[in-house]
């Protein structure tokens, strides 16, 4: 997509960091650098969330996150690695092309993730998961 900036990264026409590639997936430096050695992980071709994610793209992902998580361990030695992924503006997604954070973690970083637990009875989960499972494709 011509006005998607990690289209044009990955198409060459602005500046990135690379870290790795492969057929279908890019892994660059995230500008913003919320800890040093955060990289995100993008599928090469647009794809505007994780619902729009093939199987082959989303295995292609996983390989890389799981590849380049732990030469950040190695790179850096962090205490911990959050990792990250939005979709949708309502989850916090910014730039609308698939990626996934990675973040290294150090004990009061400041990075934050409010978790508002609800911890509903066990009936609850069950309705809640026959409507998933009657989604599945
Ligand atoms: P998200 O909020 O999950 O969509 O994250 C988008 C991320 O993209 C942010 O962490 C930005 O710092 C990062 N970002 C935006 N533009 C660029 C760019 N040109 N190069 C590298 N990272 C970028
Ligand atoms: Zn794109």
């Amino acid at each position: 997509m011509a006005d998607c900036v990690f289209c044009r990264i990955v198409a060459g026409q602005i500046p990135s960091t690379r870290v790795h590639e492969d057929e279908l997936t890019l892994a660059f430096m995230d500008i913003g650098q919320v800890n040093p050695g955060h990289v995100l992980v993008a599928v090469k071709s647009h794809a505007e969330s994780l619902y729009a994610l093939d199987d082959a793209q989303a295995a292609a992902v996983q390989r890389t996150v799981a590849r380049v998580a732990r030469a950040i361990r190695g790179a850096f030695a962090p205490a911990g690695l959050s990792v990250y992924q939005a979709n949708g503006k309502a989850a916090g997604q910014t730039v609308l092309h698939y990626h996934v954070h990675l973040v290294p973690r150090y004990d009061g970083d400041g990075m934050a993730l409010v978790w508002p637990v609800k911890n509903p009875a066990r009936e609850e989960l069950e309705e809640h998961a026959a409507k998933i499972r009657g989604q599945l494709l």
